[in-house]
């Protein structure tokens, strides 16, 4: 088991695709934390299926854009497990409108979820994974923060902003051979992209040279590889994980 002995913590865990990354984590021996804010029954369901699979996982909540909170959970999770070695900032939403008509509250609510989480989550992480000299943090991204998408200003700033918070971070950390790196999904199935209507959908397949939407298990394995050492010479980067409809650099 290539994460044997080593605590995950997966923000936004519960359901879609950071369930799947916890299951991968899990899969590959890591003691994965299931973090949520307001659905309790959705992280204990991936917390039943880690358990299936023979994995190990607890749920903690707290509200990733809430820097206290923030604080004092991972704090405890640090005092419980002795340390965090993967941490995967997934949490995210969504709040769209055209920007004309967007609301002020709309846009902090999507940047303090999407970017300012990730901030406060790694901030409370980090110093453990100095001591340790080893780390690895993966922040989700989306396609969306490098061709944008019109009524998605704030979603597309917030995902944009995390790729330069990795690359600063990743030369911060690199010294303490802590890797920290972007996954960036192209369109996947989850409740997020639910609502999303049927012509639209067809819409967006036309634009992916692999025809489909993608599986939150297909971002999940990109995930599993960064968190492992495996990935040891990779810092800084983004893996784009979308059927090819945006071949970035
Ligand atoms: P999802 O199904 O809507 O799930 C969102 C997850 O984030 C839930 O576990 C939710 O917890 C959690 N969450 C939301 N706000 C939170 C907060 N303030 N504190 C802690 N947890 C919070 O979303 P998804 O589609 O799996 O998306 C996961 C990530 O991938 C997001 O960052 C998203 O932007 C990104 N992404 C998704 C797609 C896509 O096509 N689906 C594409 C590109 C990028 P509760 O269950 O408690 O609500």
């Amino acid at each position: 088991m290539i994460l044997d002995k080593m605590i995950a913590l997966v923000t936004g865990g519960s359901r879609g695709i950071g369930r799947a990354i916890c299951l991968k984590l899990a899969s590959l021996g890591a003691t994965v934390g299931i973090n949520y804010v307001a659905n309790p029954e959705a992280a204990q369901e991936t917390l039943q299926q880690i358990e299936e699979i023979g994995g190990k996982g607890f749920i903690v909540r707290f509200d990733v854009a809430d820097a206290n909170d923030v604080q004092v959970n991972i704090k405890e999770i640090i005092n419980t497990y002795g340390q965090v070695d993967i941490l995967v900032n997934n949490a995210g939403i969504t709040r769209d409108g055209l920007m004309a008509r967007m609301k002020e509250d709309d846009w902090d609510s999507v940047l303090d979820t999407n970017l300012k989480g990730a901030f406060l989550c790694s901030k409370a992480v980090m110093r453990t994974m100095m001591k340790k000299k080893w780390g690895r943090i993966i922040n989700v991204s989306s396609v969306v923060g490098f061709v944008g998408n019109g009524g998605q200003v704030n979603y597309g700033a917030a995902k944009a902003g995390l790729t330069g918070l990795t690359k600063s971070m990743a030369r911060e950390l690199a010294g303490r051979n802590i890797t920290v790196n972007c996954v960036a999904p192209g369109y996947i199935v989850t409740d997020m992209t639910d609502g999303l209507a049927e012509d639209v959908q067809e819409a967006l397949k036309a634009q992916i040279p692999l025809g489909t939407l993608g599986t939150p298990e297909d971002v999940a394995a990109s995930v599993g590889f960064l968190a492992s050492s495996d990935s040891n010479y990779i810092t800084g980067q983004t893996l784009h994980v979308n059927g090819g409809m945006y071949m970035g650099h």
